[in-house]
């Protein structure tokens, strides 16, 4: 069995806000192995964001995370402070934001941008021009583009220069925070291609999206997250493929497909105010399969099948 590069353990973060705590991330547990692409999907105000920056310990202010433990590659990111977490950020974590118009700096030539991140850490900078001409060749930027200026660069070569700084030290695990949303349909499919190359040649990506379809295409892995819980993870086949929990069934048939007669069916009703969630499973006031003891009782993560979590009474009472 192969190590996992990620280990999340029980991780709680609130937001503590004038009007009250919001459980954004509510005692989430999972591992993914390394060279894997995961998928984090959910709609908005799952926690998958707050997720994916609890990661890299960024988590904003009024947040804080409450308990847990993340490792990665063995190292716990939560207990470091200061410079050691300074340097995880880049060498063992990395982040590519959402939108490439402002995730670089306007003024500046992107060429400084990528060779200081690796000169922040340490590597010289004559070592670090030429790594960064390396690092665009693989990236299919020509290397006279780090001589250019952000508004020079189409978006697509903007997202390249971001994943180019986000790689530029050799992290273990890169995190994705909608990274193509900002572009379209045939950038996407190319910025996603390039994930998938990072991810072959052994860098394990954490792809945050709403997009489920975009998960099924290019995820190995896929976490669905409802309310601030994980309520199924597995491999793509299997959540994608086969999936268990009814709100992950909503996801798949709320999304619509180019080659698709039907009209897609959205869930009822909406997500609930992280301040106070429902009792019970968070998923219950939008389920059609919700029993008594789903307005009482949250369900637990069961293995329902090798390697195929799921968290619903379903699964423990012998209903699927
Ligand atoms: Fe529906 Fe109950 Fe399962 Fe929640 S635990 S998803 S309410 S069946």
């Amino acid at each position: 069995m192969t190590e996992p590069l990620l280990v999340v353990d029980n991780l709680k973060v609130y937001y503590y806000t004038l009007t009250g705590i919001v459980k954004a991330v509510d005692g989430v547990s999972f591992s993914v192995p390394g060279s894997e692409l995961a998928a984090v999907v959910g709609e908005s105000g799952s926690g998958k964001t707050t997720l994916g920056y609890s990661i890299l310990g960024l988590i904003p202010p009024p947040g804080r995370r409450v308990s847990g433990r993340i490792l990665i590659d063995n190292v716990d990111i939560t207990s470091l402070h200061g410079e050691a977490l300074r340097r995880a950020r880049g060498e063992l974590v990395s982040m590519v934001f959402q939108n490439p118009f402002t995730t670089l700096d306007p003024v500046r030539r992107v060429g400084d941008q990528v060779v200081e991140v690796m000169t922040e850490h340490g590597v010289p900078k004559d070592e670090a021009w030429r790594r960064a001409e390396e690092i665009f060749t693989k990236l299919g930027l020509p290397p006279r583009l780090l001589k250019a200026y952000p508004h020079q660069l189409s978006g697509g070569q903007r997202q390249r220069v971001a994943i180019a700084a986000a790689v530029a030290l050799n992290p273990k695990l890169v995190v994705a925070d909608e990274p193509t949303t900002a572009l379209d349909v045939i950038v996407q499919e190319q910025i996603m291609e390039l994930l998938d190359s990072l991810r072959r040649q052994g860098m394990t990506i954490m792809l945050i999206t709403h997009d489920i379809a975009l998960a099924a295409t290019w995820a190995t892995k896929v976490i669905v997250m409802y309310a601030g819980t994980l309520v199924e993870y597995g491999s793509v086949e299997e959540v994608v493929g086969e999936p268990l929990h009814p709100y992950t069934r909503g996801l798949i048939n709320a999304t619509p497909s180019v080659d698709r007669k039907d009209r897609p069916k959205s869930i009822p009703g909406l997500p609930p105010d992280l301040r106070r969630p429902p009792p019970g499973c968070r998923f219950h006031p939008r389920c059609p399969y919700a029993m008594d003891k789903c307005r009482k009782e949250p369900p637990t993560l069961i293995e329902a099948s090798p390697g195929h979590y799921v968290s619903c009474h379903l699964y423990t009472e012998g209903r699927r």
